[in-house]
Order: structure tokens, then C-alpha cells, then sequence
């Protein structure tokens, strides 16, 4: 089967309303701005240390953020003695990260989704992505919610039956495998920067700046693969990092009951509230080629080290932070919680969901009781010339902002810090980056809009003109 498909050249329904202005760039800008520039440097130089810092706060300073930064200015502590009493790379954590990924590609690979076969409403097995700028459409073979069950029932075979390997394996190895998984991500981030100066996948979707930084870091390959299927942004993007983030979860949860004998009930709202999150990523992979990762950032060091490390490392710090502080939330506390997670879910699902609806069936759907719903007709072009026509949605969570699928995730980062109480700062960490990469995101994207639809997107912004928050932002 063709893993890559050309599509025609002009739209069938004919020319539509922005036909005749002058044809803008799609994508990101080919020259890179001083600011971008600086913001890739600052972001090669420190993103590491970010990570490190903050695992190395928990594992030697009982997750306090302010500790270390005091003794270093008053002079207790030096950077050196830091780094050394850091756990240092260990083959066996090299052992245990390789089995990991291994395993994930093999998963990824080797077994065809038969998931979709047996449960309604899931759509997975070969599916194809969104047009690129330079025309082309992607298969993806979507088997994600099969790695994931497949995985968690290794995992509790595991525990309750085989015990070949202690539920704790992660808290235990946390730092060595940091090491493994930073090798990982530079490795990956190099192999594609070379990969799209020697061999690229699509020649004619590569975007070259000028400037070997931000090429390195923002990618330069749009899709880039080794053989047919293997493609390095699903993989990454969906694989080694998001399926490890609930099992990351469940080994502190076990490291919990190892060290107090009981679990606490924020640790089993985090799991809870973080599950639901990852098991949606995978219910809705098909949908997930249609997101901005797949369709419009190239694959370079921010994808690639930042699926490897980042995530892992980040997202999952709540889990971490309960490790150390056994928080046992009262239940009103912990009802509010649970609660502002449900509704963060709700909106965002079902944002994402009535755009999806919408995109799918061309308009012809019901939202809100709306049918059909209100839009706006565009029309873009794409590197090869040909004209398409595209709707942007007004109706439903559409019409109340232009990203309110961001709002409902905000929402859902929040009480995902807010389970851990109020005794620390760290666990804050994951929403105040939330709130920094989504704004920053919506930004670029309705920059890549407005270049894409032109006077279309400003008709459309003019008839929802908020982001995130109705009268606000
Ligand atoms: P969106 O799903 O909002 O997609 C934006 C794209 O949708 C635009 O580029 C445009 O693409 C199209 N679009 C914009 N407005 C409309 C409209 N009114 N009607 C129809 N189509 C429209 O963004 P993302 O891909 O960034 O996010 C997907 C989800 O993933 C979000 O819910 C986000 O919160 C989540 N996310 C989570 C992250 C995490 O780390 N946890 C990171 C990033 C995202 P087109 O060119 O097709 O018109």
C-alpha cells in the first residue's frame, strides 16, 4: 500500500472566496527574526537544565525549588557538589530504557491495530493525515490504543503475577534513565537534522532558513520517515513518552505505598485525572494527525528531545512531588479538584470533538442544536499551486473563542497541580508551562492562519475575536 498519497491540484467544488489575493507563505517564517533566534538559543542552552533542576530539587532538596537557589547564593552549596550527589548514567538503567523503547517500536511496528475491529466508535489501523504544504497526504498506521493496553497489561501482569521486575522501576532508576533518555533525544534530533541534508523523506516539504540553529532545533523535515512507516513524529510524539507518562504514575503511586504503607487520595487523583488524559490521546489518535504537531511543526530537537525528555520528565513532576509529600487532600478539597479536571476534560474534548465533527462532514452536522452551524468559507493555496477550500467553524465553543480547546486543557493543568495542595511550588510548574507553550502556540498558529486564509482569517477573527478567554485574551 502507497504510505504517501498526492492529491489533485484545485478543489472540485471550484475557486472560493480568497482565490484572487496574492498567494501567501504557508508554515513557519523562512527568515528567522532576532527574537525566535534567541528564544531557540536560550532554549538549546537551558531546556536541560530546567528539566534537571527540578528532578534534582525533588531527589535533594525534598522538591522545594527555592532550597537549592538559596544555598547556591549563599554560598552552602556549590554547583559542583550539586552535580556530584546527582545519580550518575547506569548501564542498568541503559538496560531498562533500551527494553522500553525497543519494546514500544516493536509494538509500534510489528503489530497491526486490531483494536478498531472490536471496539465501537474507535478509529485506528491505516488512516491518513492532513494535506501538507507541499500537497502530499500521509498514511499513518494508528495502533496507539493497542501499545497503550497492551503495554498496561504487561505492566499488571507484572505486578500481580510474574514479578519479574518491581513496580517501583522507574522512581527507582528516575535520574540514570534521564541520562538514557537525553542520549535518546540529541540522537534522534541530530539523526533528522542530517537525515533532511542527506536523504530527505519529501524533498518538497523540507524548509531550510538559513540559519543552522533554528533549523536544528525547529526541524527542518515535515515528515520524515524511514522506510514506509516508520514516521519519527508519531513515533516520538506517541509512543516512548506518552504511554511511559501513566506508567511513570503508577510506579510512584507503588513507590507511595512502599514508603507510607497506604496511597493518598491526591496521588489517586492525579493518576486518575492524568489517565484520562493519556487514554483520550490514544481513543482520538486518528484525530491527532490532524493537530498542529503532525500537520504543520517540523520534526528537529524541539519534538524529538523534547517527547523524549521533556514530557516524561515534566508532566508527570505532580507524581513525583507526592512521592516526597504525601498530601491527603479533605474531601470537599479533593471533590473541587476532581471536579475542575472533569470540566477542563469536558471543554476540551468537546471543542476538539465539534471541529473534528465539523471538519469531517464538510459542515453538515449539528452543533449545539445548531444545524448546520455557522462558518466562514476560505480558501488557501498550497506549494504546488492548487487552490483548496477550507471552513472555519462559529458555532458551538468555536463561536465563544478561538481556542477554548486551549481553555479546557488550562483548566484540566490546574487541577492536576492543585491535587498536590498548596505546600510547594514545583508542582505549579506544569501549568504556568501550559499556560506559556499554549498562548505561545496560539499565537503561531493563527500567524500561520492569517498567512494561509488571509482576509478570510481576518472575517473570521473579526466574528470571534477572542483566543482563550471572552473578554479577555
Ligand atoms: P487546534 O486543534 O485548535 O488546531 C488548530 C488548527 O485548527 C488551525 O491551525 C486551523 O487549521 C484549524 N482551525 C482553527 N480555527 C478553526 C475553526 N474555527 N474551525 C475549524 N478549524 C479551525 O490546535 P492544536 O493542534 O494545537 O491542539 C489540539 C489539542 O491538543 C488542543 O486541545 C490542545 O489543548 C492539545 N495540546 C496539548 C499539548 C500538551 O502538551 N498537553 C500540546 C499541544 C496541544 P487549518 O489549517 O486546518 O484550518
Amino acid at each position: 500500500m502507497e504510505a504517501t498519497r498526492r492529491r489533485s491540484k484545485a478543489h472540485s467544488n471550484g475557486i472560493a472566496a480568497g482565490e484572487n489575493e496574492p498567494t501567501a507563505q504557508w508554515g513557519r517564517a523562512w527568515e528567522v527574526d532576532w527574537f525566535s533566534l534567541c528564544s531557540v538559543i536560550a532554549l538549546l542552552c537551558f531546556a536541560p537544565f530546567i528539566v534537571y533542576f527540578f528532578v534534582m530539587a525533588c531527589d535533594q532538596y525534598q522538591c522545594s525549588v527555592s532550597q537549592p537557589l538559596l544555598e547556591l547564593y549563599s554560598g552552602e552549596t556549590t554547583l559542583l557538589s550539586i552535580w556530584a550527589r546527582s545519580p550518575a548514567f547506569t548501564w542498568e538503567a541503559a538496560k531498562i530504557y533500551a527494553v522500553w523503547v525497543g519494546f514500544q517500536l516493536f509494538l509500534y511496528m510489528c503489530i497491526p491495530d486490531t483494536t478498531h475491529k472490536f471496539l465501537p466508535g474507535y478509529v485506528g489501523g491505516v488512516q491518513e493525515g492532513a494535506r501538507t504544504p507541499a500537497g502530499l497526504i500521509n498514511k499513518y498506521e494508528i495502533n496507539g490504543l493497542q501499545c497503550w493496553l497492551i503495554t498496561h497489561a504487561v505492566w499488571l501482569a507484572n505486578n500481580f503475577y510474574f514479578h519479574w521486575f518491581s513496580p517501583t522501576i522507574i522512581f527507582d532508576h528516575w535520574i540514570p534513565l534521564m541520562w538514557c533518555a537525553n542520549i535518546l533525544g540529541y540522537a534522534v534530533a541530530t539523526f533528522a537534522f542530517i537525515k533532511a541534508h542527506i536523504f530527505p523523506t519529501n524533498a518538497e516539504d523540507c524548509k531550510f532558513t538559513g540559519n543552522i540553529l533554528y533549523n536544528y532545533m525547529m526541524g527542518i523535515e515535515f515528515n520524515p520517515r524511514v522506510g514506509k512507516w516508520f514516521d519519527f513524529k508519531l513515533f516520538f510524539n506517541g509512543r516512548p513518552g506518552i504511554v511511559a507518562w501513566t506508567l511513570i504514575n503508577l510506579s510512584y503511586m507503588a513507590k507511595q505505598q512502599e514508603l507510607y504503607g497506604h496511597v493518598t487520595n491526591s496521588m489517586i487523583l492525579v493518576n486518575v485525572l492524568q489517565g484520562i488524559y493519556v487514554l483520550d490521546f490514544f481513543w482520538n489518535e486518528a484525530w491527532y494527525l490532524k493537530t498542529i504537531d503532525i500537520c504543520h511543526d517540523h520534526f528537529g530537537w524541539y519534538l524529538g528531545w523534547g517527547d523524549c525528555v521533556w514530557l516524561p520528565y515534566l508532566y508527570t513532576l505532580q507524581g513525583l512531588y507526592l512521592v516526597y509529600h504525601p498530601v491527603q487532600l479533605s474531601a470537599p478539597y479533593a471533590g473541587a479538584v476532581l471536579a475542575l479536571g472533569l470540566l477542563g476534560y469536558y471543554i476540551f474534548r468537546s471543542t476538539n470533538h465539534q471541529k473534528d465533527v465539523f471538519r469531517r462532514t464538510e459542515g453538515s452536522c449539528s452543533i449545539w442544536g445548531r444545524r448546520p452551524p455557522t462558518f466562514i468559507e476560505c480558501s488557501y493555496r498550497s506549494a504546488d499551486g492548487g487552490v483548496h477550500r477550507s471552513k472555519l467553524l462559529t458555532s458551538g465553543f468555536w463561536g465563544v473563542a478561538r481556542h477554548f480547546n486551549y481553555t479546557g486543557d488550562l483548566m484540566g493543568s490546574l487541577a492536576y497541580c492543585a491535587a498536590c495542595g498548596t505546600g510547594h511550588l514545583l508542582p505549579y510548574f506544569y501549568v504556568v508551562y501550559m499556560t506559556i507553550l499554549l498562548v505561545h502556540r496560539c499565537v503561531r498558529d493563527e500567524h500561520r492562519c492569517s498567512s494561509k486564509y488571509g482576509g478570510d482569517w481576518k472575517r473570521y477573527t473579526d466574528a470571534v475575536p477572542y483566543r482563550l478567554l471572552p473578554g479577555l485574551f
